[in-house]
């Protein structure tokens, strides 16, 4: 803010960066990613994702929210970017926390409303899959989800 130099205190039960001439505290915050979880004639919309992390990998289409936007829209937004074809958020199914990468992941049930699937932006290939031909999923959001599907308790 005053373009001076940032040190670490603790201040407010935590390790944080503040402004070394005028107090201003940084609180360093999770990024937030949405995802639909979308099912059609019992098979599945995943993509494969073509950057790390999890390259050539599968998963629901997803990604960061952008500042101001709702989280359903994001979901929305990343269907229709990944996949091509546009969908309706019904309700919210879970939140995944990352432990390892800190991102808290809203994990939507998305319905297919339009759009002719063509793969885009981070994902490489778009496809519907049933419970017998899955492939090699990514993610814990995806695995987890997945696997309630497959048990028969989503969606
Ligand atoms: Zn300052």
């Amino acid at each position: 803010m005053c373009a001076q130099p940032l040190a670490l205190q603790f201040v407010h039960g935590r390790e944080r960066p503040v402004c070394s001439a005028c107090g201003h505290i940084i609180f360093l915050d999770p990024k937030v990613s949405a995802l639909a979880f979308i099912i059609r004639d019992d098979r599945i919309l995943l993509g494969q994702r073509a950057v790390d992390p999890g390259r050539l990998l599968w998963a629901c289409p997803g990604g960061f929210v952008e500042l101001g936007e709702d989280p359903q829209e994001a979901a929305r937004r990343e269907v229709r970017e990944e996949t091509g074809l546009e969908c309706m958020t019904m309700r919210l199914l879970d939140v995944f926390y990352g432990v390892d990468t800190g991102v808290i992941v809203l994990a939507y049930l998305g319905r297919v409303v339009g759009g002719r699937m063509q793969p885009g932006d981070d994902v490489m290939t778009v496809d519907w899959f049933d419970r017998d031909h899955l492939p090699e999923l990514v993610f814990t959001s995806t695995t987890t989800l997945v696997s309630r599907w497959l048990r028969g308790e989503l969606p």
